[in-house]
């Protein structure tokens, strides 16, 4: 069995290079067949248009496979992949929000590898292999710190960021006791500003990290998608990711998910996903009250009882997670999208909390949730006895 690297977590050096990596993503060369990244359906989901990118990023190896992956694609130069005019906290971006997201992408160096103690859904959140989504959910937080248009950054230094995580993991030692994150492992949040699965269709960051994974026997990655991409399930992840399918009513789903895979298509790959090797959990995320919000989560959870396997239903766990919400993103929201705020925006439910960045959040008042949890952990019970709930926030 392999263990993770014990050099000091302050090396600058990559322990090893993106060579040493591979296995990564299945080549179809391997007979593997065609990867689904190359397909029409990918294509429509990114037809980048434009790549911007710091120099060290564009000649990178990651780099180079990102821009090759897109021959057609107009490069531009960028000093640094969080201060590009234009595209970032341009208001005039709204109209085109999710246009942006598809047509453009970002190339940097992620500069500050630190991971951050959690204790919810995670023990670590690790520094992620990207910043940005190309898919378009109306209350993502993610775009918080890049302004209207967050299109994915990808970040080219993944052999650092694996690094990073091998020093950290080795420091920690096996886990001293169970908790409600993992009985056994150390589990990583690899994906807390993007969705690893949809970047997986643009490098193999997400495949290399699912494989270093692989090799940690201390340590499980984790990470939440509303994207289906089968490429994943040739990967070799060997029980050490968790795959977070993130679920909600269909309804609301296709007013709020914008851009991502319908909720039946998430809940029909938890099998193959567990076969392939992953951890399948479930996200409830987020929880939106509004009228009728119990019958369409007891039909869901329905659903979920009738056509999950055995097999899924035995390892599985879920993560209760009840909307918040912000006045700036409500702003932005009202310029593309203003149907979903008649859902996400409700004053009468909601109470108000500066955060310590001056922003103004939002989340259901403290009685509304309490109800709406319980409620929804009874109709858990009544529907899918079987579904621990890891913990309902
Ligand atoms: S999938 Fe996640 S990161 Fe992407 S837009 Fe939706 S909430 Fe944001």
């Amino acid at each position: 069995m392999l263990h993770p690297p014990a050099a000091p977590d302050d090396a600058s050096d990559a322990l090893f290079g993106l060579d040493a990596l591979s296995p990564t993503a299945p080549d179809p060369a391997s007979g593997a067949g065609p990867l689904f990244r190359d397909s029409a359906a990918a294509r429509r989901l990114l037809p980048v248009r434009q790549i911007h990118a710091e120099p060290a990023a564009a000649a990178s190896p990651r780099g180079r496979q990102v821009i090759g992956r897109f021959p057609d694609a107009r490069l531009i130069e960028v000093d640094s992949h969080w201060r590009i005019p234009g595209l970032h906290g341009n208001e005039g971006n709204v109209e085109r929000w999710v246009r942006v997201k598809g047509e453009t992408l970002v190339l940097g160096e992620k500069k500050t590898l630190t991971t951050r103690p959690n204790g919810r859904s995670a023990d670590w959140i690790a520094p992620g292999p990207s910043n940005g989504c190309a898919l378009a959910c109306a209350y993502c937080y993610v775009p918080r710190r890049k302004g209207y248009a967050n299109p994915i950054t990808v970040f080219t230094n993944i052999d650092r960021i694996i690094a990073h995580l091998g020093r950290h993991i080795a420091r920690q030692g096996p886990k001293p006791e169970p908790n409600q994150c993992d009985p056994e492992a150390w589990v990583y949040d690899i994906g807390e500003n993007g969705d690893c699965a949809v970047d997986a269709l643009i490098s193999d960051n997400t495949a290399d990290l699912v494989h270093a994974f692989g090799q940690w026997p201390t340590a499980k990655a984790s990470f939440a998608t509303k994207y289906v991409n089968p490429d994943l399930l040739a990967l070799d992840p060997r029980g050490r990711t968790r795959i977070r399918f993130s679920l909600m009513p269909a309804d609301d789903s296709r007013l709020l998910d914008v851009r991502t895979s319908p909720i039946a298509d998430r809940i029909a790959a938890a099998g193959d996903f567990l076969d392939a090797g992953y951890e399948v959990h479930f996200n409830f995320s987020p929880v939106v009250v509004r009228p009728g919000w119990e019958t369409a989560w007891s039909e869901l959870l329905q659903h979920l009882d009738d056509v999950l396997p055995e097999r899924v239903k035995r390892q599985a766990a879920a993560e209760v997670i009840m909307l918040t919400h912000n006045r700036e993103l409500h702003e932005v929201n009202l310029g593309w999208h203003p149907r979903a705020e008649d859902v996400l925006w409700q004053p009468g439910l909601q109470q108000a909390k500066r955060s310590q960045n001056g922003a103004l959040n939002v989340r259901y008042r403290n009685r509304v949730k309490a109800e709406a949890v319980d409620t929804l952990r009874g109709l858990v019970a009544a529907r899918t006895p079987w579904l621990r709930i890891r913990y309902a926030f």
